[in-house]
């Protein structure tokens, strides 16, 4: 082990008031230019960048040739005494005494870091570990990350506990979307594709608020931007309140993250105006949605789900984030409580069920969930599922189920709205799509 990464700071947290004090620094050899007869090095950690100059003839010449040969992208830690210059990063620079080479990098690179290539999304998905060396791509991940933070802090913060529900099910599942089976010793399993059905049981505990990040999985073929097979969705649910309620925590929650993220200062490097919404965000039925759009001309009909095209015109018309509410039951899931038609007096083929959109794709569904345990069973049947296969779940919902809400939310869809990204897979590590299984 290098002795000089002992003592190894950031390359931000020297400054240039640190005149003439040793330090050692690490990390990677991010660019090398040789200016007459002064060689530059610009070593990149974590923090940001240093400058560390060497004057031929002043320097030890056997160390001059060394800084001059390091292949970029290698990892090095270096020793050296501070200097102020105002035209280096942070200003100062620092002029070496000892280099240690820590990991030499292969000479031809997967991808060119310093911005001046630009590459295609495929490259830097292939060569991913690189990429994340970037400026732009580094802070995506540390927004993701504080993102999951203040979701985290709000709903503690309101109460709520976390939980960790099973990602390996059985066949009983909501319908619809195509799962991904697996073998379970003898038996067939699925990934699951979300909690809803666990955390509706949780609500049978006395918990009453809970929520869980984690990954759903979906074996859905199309080939989108806006599309995973593998992503992560924020899942709450609430006992004692309909969806009313469960509607106004999704967007003081959202309107949170947009304040925290805008106060991050690595933001500019996105070139990126945050504009934090205003709350209450505005309410929109399926009735009026479907009215809007055959004002443009866009026909649907009433039942049908909404075409992205349909998400879209609705988007431009609205142009901030906005809720549909009172969708058909037919195109909601079975535990979606059908509007209870003597006390708010509407069709009784609308359920309490929601969308939170972004003007440009969807973000969160939620709904008032089914408590009573024949409707439930009567829904799973209408719907040509087999309630025997949800036997386990519907057994939760005889013994004291109280009424109860809540909603499921794209981690990923709302970074890549929030941050005006257009593909989902650059805020996603390591991507799973129709044709990535790997890295
Ligand atoms: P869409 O109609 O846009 O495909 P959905 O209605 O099928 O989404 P839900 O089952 O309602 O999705 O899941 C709740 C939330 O989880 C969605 O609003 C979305 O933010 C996120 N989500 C669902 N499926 C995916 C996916 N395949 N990739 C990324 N995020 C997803
Ligand atoms: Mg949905």
């Amino acid at each position: 082990m290098s002795l000089l990464i002992h003592n190894r700071e950031y390359s931000t947290e020297i400054t240039a008031a640190d005149h003439g004090k040793r330090v050692s620094i690490a990390g990677w050899v991010h660019e090398k230019r040789h200016l007459g007869g002064v060689f530059f090095l610009i070593v990149r950690d974590f923090s940001g960048f240093a400058q560390v100059t060497l004057h031929k003839g002043e320097v030890e010449k056997g160390l001059f040739e060394r800084v001059k040969k390091v292949p970029r992208e290698s990892v090095v830690a270096i020793e050296g005494k501070v200097k102020r210059e105002r035209k280096a990063p942070n200003g100062y620079e620092i002029i070496p005494e000892r280099m240690e080479v820590l990991n030499e990098a292969s000479q031809i690179l997967p991808l060119d870091i310093t911005g001046k290539v630009g590459a295609e999304l495929d490259t830097r998905l292939d060569a991913r570990f690189m990429d994340l060396r970037t400026e732009r791509t580094k802070h995506i991940f540390i927004i993701r990350s504080r993102v999951l933070k203040v979701i985290r802090d709000f709903l503690d913060g309101q109460g709520f506990i976390e939980t960790n529900t099973p990602k390996i099910v059985s066949a009983a599942t909501e319908g619809g979307t195509a799962l991904f089976p697996i073998s379970y010793f003898e038996r067939e399993a699925f990934l699951n594709q979300s909690p809803q059905l666990y955390k509706q049981m949780l609500m049978a505990s006395g918990f009453d608020r809970v929520y869980e990040i984690a990954p759903i999985f979906r074996a859905e073929e199309h080939d989108t931007t806006k599309h995973l097979n593998e992503a992560t969705s924020v899942d709450i649910e609430v006992a004692f309140v309909s969806a009313k309620e469960v509607m106004a925590i999704l967007e003081e929650l959202i309107a949170c993250v947009y304040s925290e993220i805008e106060r991050y200062p690595g933001l500019s490097k996105l070139n990126l105006n945050l504009e934090v919404p205003k709350i209450p965000f505005r309410r929109i039925t399926y009735d009026e949605a479907i009215a809007l759009l055959s004002e443009t001309g866009e026909e649907i009909e009433w039942g049908e789900d909404l075409s992205t095209s349909a998400e879209h015109t609705l988007g431009e018309l609205i142009g901030e984030l906005y809720f549909i509410t009172d969708w058909p039951c037919a195109i909601k899931p079975f535990y979606a409580q059908p509007i209870d038609v003597e006390v708010e007096g509407k069709r009784e083929d609308i359920c309490n069920a929601f969308d939170l959109m972004h003007p440009k794709l969807e973000l969160a569904s939620g709904s008032q969930r089914v408590h009573s345990y024949e409707l439930l069973k009567r829904n799973i049947e209408s719907k040509g599922l087999n309630p025997d296969s949800f036997e386990f779940y519907l057994d939760a919902f005889k013994y004291g189920m109280p009424p109860h809400a809540g909603w499921g939310l794209g981690v990923e869809r709302l970074l890549m709205s929030m941050l005006e990204i257009d593909n989902i897979r650059e805020v996603v590590l390591f991507p799973r799509d129709r044709r990535r299984l790997a890295p």
